[in-house]
């Protein structure tokens, strides 16, 4: 499933592509993804000039200069192709540039969506509203006001996109190890100190993670490239009975229907 840094290594190779080029032809392929798409996308698309490219949370954002973004979210399996030779019968969304060049949403599993927003009204469209701080911008006193007298296990409040946007079980899982936070830790119980060691955390295995997506760019100038998905190495992630590298052995446990990884050495 893609994560942050998969979405912002996506956006940021659509943007060579897509950025201060004029939208000359959508193909709306198939009337839905996870919900229909705007029946208008193309009549507001068609001509549009792409001015700015973006990420909310795990959402992807392309900005025209006719005062619309062009939202999508890449679900499961969603994926951009870029300059595909073939069509695939996945291809569900192709935008083609005044260059020539065309860009493709592939979802074969078809949990994304594409929505058109006012860019204006982006605030405050109901799936942005709702979302807590980005994991980029939030400071450990804000987190620690947002968890304050929160007995649930802090593991489960960080993926809740209310609390804090955009993080997936992958990096909550290393970013907690970093900081050396038992997963099961009653959220209202972390000390501003250990949640400063937190937002820290967070911020380096985020950024660690689309500086490793960012190194495989170049393979998306190429015809067929795919944008989003990159091998990358973790911690404790998935990696159930090995050592964490500091003694420890990590384990792996469910909370809310989702595998934690921790080294009960490490954290607490
Ligand atoms: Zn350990």
């Amino acid at each position: 499933m893609p994560e942050l840094p998969e979405v912002e290594t996506t956006v940021r190779g659509l943007e060579g592509v897509l950025k201060g080029r004029r939208i000359a032809h959508v193909e709306a392929r198939r009337p839905d993804l996870r919900r229909a798409l705007p029946l208008d996308l193309g009549q507001r698309l068609t001509g549009a000039r792409v001015t700015e490219l973006g990420r909310r949370a795990k959402y992807g954002v392309i900005g025209t200069d006719r005062a619309d973004s062009l939202v999508f979210h890449l679900g499961m399996s969603g994926h951009w192709r870029v300059d595909p030779t073939v069509i695939d019968k996945h291809d569900h969304f192709i935008i083609e540039t005044d260059e020539g060049r065309r860009v493709a949403l592939n979802d074969a599993r078809r949990f994304g969506s594409l929505d058109l927003v006012r860019t204006d009204e982006l605030v405050d469209w109901p799936p942005f509203a709702a979302l807590g701080p980005e994991p980029f911008d939030v400071a450990a006193e804000e987190l620690k006001a947002r968890l304050a007298g929160r007995t649930a296990p802090i593991k489960l409040l960080l993926l809740d996109q209310r609390i804090i946007a955009g993080l997936g079980n992958i990096y909550v899982c290393e970013a907690l190890f970093r900081a050396g936070i038992h997963p099961k830790r009653a959220a209202g119980s972390v000390s501003l100190e250990r949640l400063r060691r937190l937002v820290a955390a967070i911020y380096d295995v985020l950024t660690e993670a689309i500086a490793a997506g960012g190194s495989t760019l170049r393979d998306f100038a190429s015809p067929d490239g795919e944008l989003g998905y990159f091998s990358k190495s973790f911690a404790v992630y998935d990696r159930e009975g090995q050592p964490c590298g500091s003694g420890g052995t990590v384990r792996r446990i469910v909370q809310g229907g989702r595998s934690t990884f921790y080294c009960p050495h490490c954290q607490r």
